[in-house]
């Protein structure tokens, strides 16, 4: 099997790397290396800025109405491609196609939004804020701006970023996850395709040596961040000392409180979906379940049957539940957790180590796990995981479990099953934690709507897309006029349009 040299994407082509320093890339489901992606070095990041600092002017200049129509080609595109894209993502990162696939619908949902940039500008105004005086406010591009993205979502996270910050007029630089890197190099061909001009976005692939060069980069604006909390508050301290604009989202620990009342098949299956999906590896997946009164002693057998019948297969086959583990670093991690809890005296229900998954023998396998009776204490409750394991907390009434959720350092989402509308009402208002689901295991927000959490879980205040992204990736400018009596212009007899 061929190895790929997966390179940047700079000035519209694809460039190789230069430092002499590479990563392999693996195929999670075998265990396979399957190509090596280049780790830029100060100078790759400098031409891709450069590239993108000269693209600016122009693209910034450009009437809103027709950069959103770079959007729509890209849209119909990104629609046509939806498949090849979520192919490559379960090769490199092992997610089950459909999920794979569900990923890219939701960056589409992003690009969608983004097409209505002209409506998103439009600016405030006051006439006659004096005698023959106008007010007006208007929001603008603030030059090059740089995303740097996790492996988990890599073509959704990038979608939560540069198409908003493109069609406001800004150019991009990505720098995506060196664990997945294939999928930016499509989505950067996909741009040239639907005719974004050379520079607009860029992609450099890399690590720390990329992320510190674009942060203490003079030319960079703004930097929007996605990955685990103390990168995240590295990126947001440092990019914030080199004068940037920052915006950086951090890791979790979701909970999901389970009233007595709730649908407990429909809970049963909300939690093995939202713990077990993409093997846990989802900045909004449940990793505690909050089991309040006697819920516990009637969920659990139901919940440990679930567990144990996973479907945990190579993503690519039809019939697959949960893929394998990212890496053999992250599965040997998240194992070091699950010994972890064993021995902090947590009950392991069920142990998804070990398991073997035929014809894949080298594979990065880990089966759901399930733990009950753990406690606030514990490592395995208070760290995130970022892998398959369940941690079940008994509370005994509602009150306690909103106290427990409110009481842990991330904030990112949560959720509460309930049949009564008033625990619902309450759970929502009370809950301090950025995104909230009722009867939503995974409740991350629309297109319009804007992604964030509170606490470690994010840095900066603004959310990710919707009008938040808008406003992240502009400033306002105030203007005021005056004028004295016009002049006129004659007869003006076509129909005006953008030029
Ligand atoms: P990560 O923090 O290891 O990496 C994220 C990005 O930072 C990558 O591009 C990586 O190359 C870069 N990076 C890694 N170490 C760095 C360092 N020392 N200095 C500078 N840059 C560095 O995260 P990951 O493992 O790729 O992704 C999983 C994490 O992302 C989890 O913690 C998850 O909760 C989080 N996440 C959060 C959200 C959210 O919206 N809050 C969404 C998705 C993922």
């Amino acid at each position: 099997m061929s190895t790929a040299n997966i390179g940047h994407w700079i000035e519209g082509k694809v460039v190789a790397g230069t430092s002499g320093r590479t990563q392999d890339v693996f195929d999670p489901a075998t265990g396979r290396v399957t190509g090596r992606v280049a780790l830029a070095d100060q100078a790759a990041v400098d031409a891709a800025v450069a590239s993108a600092k000269a693209a600016f002017p122009a693209w910034a200049e450009m009437p809103p109405i027709r950069r959103a129509r770079h959007m729509v080609r890209f849209l119909e595109l990104l629609n046509r491609h939806r498949d090849d894209l979520a192919r490559a993502i379960t090769a490199e990162h092992g997610k089950v196609f459909t999920d794979a696939q569900g990923e890219v619908s939701r960056g589409i949902d992003i690009v969608e939004f983004a097409c209505g940039i002209p409506q998103l500008l439009k600016g405030d105004y006051t006439d006659q804020v004096s005698t023959g005086i106008d007010n007006w406010t208007m929001r603008q591009p603030l030059g090059v701006v740089a995303g740097i993205t996790p492996f988990n979502f890599p073509v959704m996270v990038p979608c939560w970023m540069f198409p908003v910050a493109i069609a406001a007029g800004n150019t991009f630089v990505l720098k995506p996850s060196p664990i997945d890197p294939t999928p930016s190099l499509m989505v950067a061909d996909l741009m040239r395709q639907a005719g974004f001009p050379d520079g607009v976005f860029n992609v450099v692939q890399g690590d720390k040596v990329a992320v510190d060069a674009l942060l203490e980069h003079l030319d960079v604006r703004a930097v929007s961040f996605v990955g685990s909390t103390p990168i995240a508050q590295h990126i947001y301290e440092t990019g914030a000392r080199h004068g940037k604009r920052v915006q950086a989202l951090g890791g979790a620990k979701n909970h999901m409180l389970v009233m007595p009342d709730a649908d407990l098949a429909k809970a049963v299956d909300a939690l093995v979906g939202a713990a077990y999906g993409s093997a846990g590896e989802r900045c909004m997946a449940i990793s505690v379940a909050v089991l309040v009164g006697d819920t516990a002693e009637r969920i659990m057998p139901l919940l440990a049957e679930r567990t144990r019948t996973l479907t945990v297969r190579n993503g690519l086959e039809a019939d697959a539940e949960m893929g394998p583990i990212v890496t053999r670093a992250a599965l040997d991690r998240i194992g070091g957790y699950i010994e972890q809890g064993v021995a902090e005296g947590a009950s392991l229900v069920v142990d998804g180590r070990g398991i073997v998954v035929p014809g894949h023998e080298a594979g990065f396998w880990l089966g759901g796990t399930l733990f009950d009776h753990v406690t606030p204490s514990m490592r395995i409750y208070r760290e995130e995981i970022f892998g398959p394991v369940l941690a079940c907390v008994r509370v005994p009434d509602f009150a306690a479990g909103v106290k427990l959720v409110n009481g842990h350092e991330f904030g990112n989402g949560t959720s509460c099953f309930t049949s009564d509308g008033h625990v619902a009402r309450e759970f929502a208002r009370r809950i301090e934690v950025g995104m909230v689901g009722i009867n939503v295991p995974i409740p991350v927000p629309m297109a319009w709507h804007g992604f964030g959490g509170w606490k470690k879980s994010l840095f900066g205040d603004m959310h990710a897309y919707g009008e938040e992204g808008v406003r992240f990736y502009t400033k306002q400018k105030s203007v005021m006029q005056r004028w004295p009596e016009s002049i006129g212009k004659g007869a003006e007899f076509a129909m005006p349009t953008a030029k």
